[in-house]
């Protein structure tokens, strides 16, 4: 051998992985997985959906070819794309000024943000929330760029720590790139409120920043429209921006890899060229994106009774979530525990940050055998009926 691998180290290993492999270790029947990163059902199963599930049968049994999809993506799952983003009626949407590319799920989506923004427009500094979505910060740099962080966590007092968020992100240079969660942030919970976001807008307008706006779980807060509000007000305004789109949560694909990116431009003639040179970069990674999961979604969602019966479907995951979110701060006020953990019904989505300290997460893994990521970030759908309370009692011991 020439030994070019010899000294080659491994990579740290996952932090999230290695929670669920301790849980599996684990022999004690009342161990509680908190670390996952998907929606579990009240069996503590991750949900297929029937609508899904359905649709998934019919494709397979038209037995459409194989063939490759254009680089751009499936016509009809990029126009749908774009209408859940904006809102059928939207301006942006009727103009033609934003493009939208199939993408290899959200992850895919920020990649092709983070090459086009570095490559194509010279942004050579990103930005991202402290603390972020593990995967941000990496794609940023092997974009190229130089990443910073800005506040966003205000551990004293269990909310966002706005004000240190406008300060930080004021101080990012013209044409950077900083990453905004639009719902449902992940890890903490906290998402800014309509107000908080039109300020944030217009520094973004003044400060020349380019945002782009992760939606990883539109309809897992409030619903699929409220929780496209950043988004739709920022495309109210003269601000070229980007959305990362991702169906892995709301359409239970997480293995298909379905997302997409949009660029919000000034015109379709900016936003075609646009098209153009993602699709070069798209070219360059991975060639064409895969045809299963864009099928379903555009399936589902081009079909006004399948897409009433999703609606339905994932409005019982959002639903399942937020009972355990008030279950959890019912429990714990029931049994009087320490701390007041009302900011849980607060957050949204899946994620939730206890504010509990790394030593009191070893402890909830050791003594209760209750596990999730060391920061205190735990998933509120490894939370059901049968486990809720005994997770409560574990919390207010660890106080
Ligand atoms: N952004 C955020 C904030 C996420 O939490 C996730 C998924 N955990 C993604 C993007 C990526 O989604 P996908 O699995 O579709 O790549």
């Amino acid at each position: 051998m020439t030994e070019v691998f010899a000294n080659v180290q491994a990579a740290a290993p996952d932090a999230i992985l290695g929670v669920t492999a301790k849980y599996l270790a684990d022999p004690r029947p009342e161990k509680v997985n908190l670390g996952v990163g998907l929606y579990l059902d009240e069996t503590g199963k991750p949900k297929v959906l029937d609508v899904v599930r359905e649709e998934q049968e019919a494709l397979i049994e038209a037995g459409l070819p194989n063939t490759y999809l254009p680089i751009r993506g499936l016509p009809a799952y990029r126009d749908l794309t774009q209408k859940m983003v904006f809102g059928e009626q939207s301006e942006v949407v009727q103009s033609g000024r934003a493009c939208t590319i199939q993408a290899l799920g959200g992850t895919g989506a920020i990649k092709l943000a983070a090459d086009f923004m570095r490559n194509v427009c010279g942004a050579t500094v990103g930005a991202s929330s402290d603390p972020t979505w593990g995967n941000h910060d990496g794609i940023m740099r092997l974009a190229g760029m130089q990443v910073q962080r800005y506040r966003y966590y205000d551990a004293a007092h269990f909310c966002v720590d706005f004000s240190g968020m406008l300060e930080d992100v004021a101080k990012l240079p013209a044409g950077a790139m900083p990453i905004f969660h639009s719902c449902c942030h992940n890890p903490t919970g906290y998402d800014l409120t309509l107000e908080q976001w039109t300020q944030l807008l217009e520094l973004c307008r003044s400060h020349g920043l380019v945002p782009l706006l992760d939606m990883a779980y539109q309809g897992f807060r409030d619903g699929l429209d409220a929780d496209a509000a950043a988004i739709r007000l920022f495309a109210e305004s003269d601000l070229d921006f980007l959305v990362a789109t991702s169906y892995s949560k709301s359409f239970g694909l997480y293995s298909e890899r379905v997302g997409a990116l949009t660029v919000v431009t000034g015109s379709k003639k900016q936003a075609d060229a646009v098209t153009t040179r993602i699709e070069a970069l798209a070219r360059a990674n991975y060639s064409n994106p895969p045809s299963f999961g864009s099928r379903i979604v555009a399936g589902v969602l081009s079909d006004a009774a399948k897409r009433a019966r999703w609606e339905v479907e994932l409005a019982a995951m959002r639903d399942r979530i937020r009972a355990m979110r008030h279950a959890l701060v019912q429990e714990t006020e029931k049994i009087g525990a320490k701390r007041d953990f009302s900011f849980v019904t607060r957050q949204g989505g899946m994620f939730s940050f206890t504010g509990f300290t790394p030593e009191q997460m070893d402890r909830l893994a050791t003594e209760f055998g209750i596990y999730a990521v060391r920061n205190g970030r735990i998933c509120i759908c490894g939370l059901n009926t049968s486990n809720v309370a005994y997770v409560a009692r574990a919390f207010a011991a660890v106080l």
